[in-house]
């Protein structure tokens, strides 16, 4: 534990001590002051699990090692190479965003956070890490970590749900970066936040005998680790139910179709989907299909949506084409275990993986 974390400063001291010891290091991101990098592995690690991230960066980074090959390639491709990270509107908004640092910026990212703010996918949060990371900008990370570890730290039991609130633990927040702090620091304490909230002052029972805010931490004196950060208005998930028509060829390929431009899985690649089983019954009503199955039910989390998939295999001929207006480009047959040209949801992923290997997923 750093002594003397109350005084000013403190915070500041105390997090870039304790992260050259016991932060994380040797992450496949780490050690680069490309901004283009940094982005990267910001909008990836948003929502995803450091390992996940660590997987997916290399793949990513070799293929697009820079902005403008980012900026030049098909969205098709970016959101192939997405794939399972989820949440697919950040790999538009990164396909987005690197195309504007091109056209706007001739490739190189600003330097200010308030700059950086203003570009596609990137909020003030992430803009603050790279303008830290890269350019040494005194300003604090603020994203959902950081929250937790601050508010904790300063005893704030204002409800995060407001934007007031919130607006006030920024402030309290970069309060705690000194102006005379060292750019070359900003990098390690950024980096040490984070890894603080990623490891010690994490959700449920927090590790405060080896935290380097100890000492000041009014959560910890005052014990109210579980009730801080204070947030009442949670996010409550809409159950959404989806009849998926999986159209299977005799020799064992599938249809998807490409999803409408917006809304949920948007421009991916999806078994056509029906509110309900009866819109579906009808289509196969005038179909000469010799064998439908009901497969078990395939759940899966969104952000705000809870899906309920319920997979309905169709046996069609080698003939049978998609009925309606399935436009060219917007519809592809998929061989058992070929990829898929552009990005494909997780379910469905994992439905195709089963299709493949000829069984059913368990039941729920
Ligand atoms: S002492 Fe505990 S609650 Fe306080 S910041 Fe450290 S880990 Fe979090």
């Amino acid at each position: 534990m750093v002594a003397g974390v109350a005084g000013p400063g403190g915070v500041f001291a105390a997090v870039v001590q304790w992260q050259a010891v016991h932060g994380r290091h040797g992450l496949p991101w780490q050690g680069s002051p490309d901004p283009y990098r940094v982005w990267l592995s910001e909008i990836m690690l948003q929502q995803t699990q450091v390992s996940t991230v660590s997987r997916y960066y290399p793949v990513f980074l070799a293929r697009f090692p820079d902005v403008t090959a980012l900026a030049q390639a098909d969205v098709d491709e970016v959101l192939s190479l997405w794939s399972g990270l989820g949440y697919y509107s950040r790999a538009r908004n990164l396909h987005q965003c690197a195309k504007r640092v091109v056209s706007d910026y001739a490739g190189a990212f600003p330097a200010r956070s308030d700059v950086l703010a203003r570009l596609p996918g990137i909020g003030p949060s992430t803009a603050a890490a790279i303008a830290a990371f890269c350019f040494g900008e005194r300003t604090s990370i603020f994203d959902g970590n950081v929250k937790r570890v601050m508010a904790r730290f300063l005893g704030f039991g204002e409800d995060l749900s407001g934007s007031a609130a919130s607006q006030q633990l920024l402030a309290l927040t970069q309060a705690m970066v000194p102006t005379d702090a060292a750019g070359s620091d900003m990098g390690v304490y950024t980096q040490g936040l984070m890894d603080l909230g990623a490891t010690l002052c994490t959700r449920s029972r927090p590790a405060c005998l080896a935290c380097p805010l100890a000492e000041g931490c009014v959560a910890r004196r005052t014990d109210q680790q579980a009730v801080l950060p204070l947030k009442t208005r949670r996010v409550k998930r809409q159950t959404l139910s989806l009849y998926l028509l999986v159209a299977r060829k005799p020799d064992g390929s599938v249809g998807l179709e490409r999803r409408p431009a917006e809304g949920i899985w948007a421009s991916l690649w999806c078994f056509p989907e029906f509110s309900d089983r009866s819109l579906l019954s009808r289509l196969l009503g005038v179909l000469p299909m010799p064998s439908v199955t009901d497969w078990p039910v395939v759940r899966h989390a969104l952000s705000h949506r809870e899906l309920v998939l319920h997979p309905v295999v169709c046996e069609v001929a080698h003939n049978w084409e998609p009925p309606g207006s399935k436009h060219a480009g917007a519809w592809q047959w998929v061989a058992p275990g070929q990829p898929v040209q552009g990005g494909i949801p997780v379910p469905v992923r994992s439905l195709l993986a089963q299709l493949a290997n000829g069984c059913t997923p368990p039941a729920l």
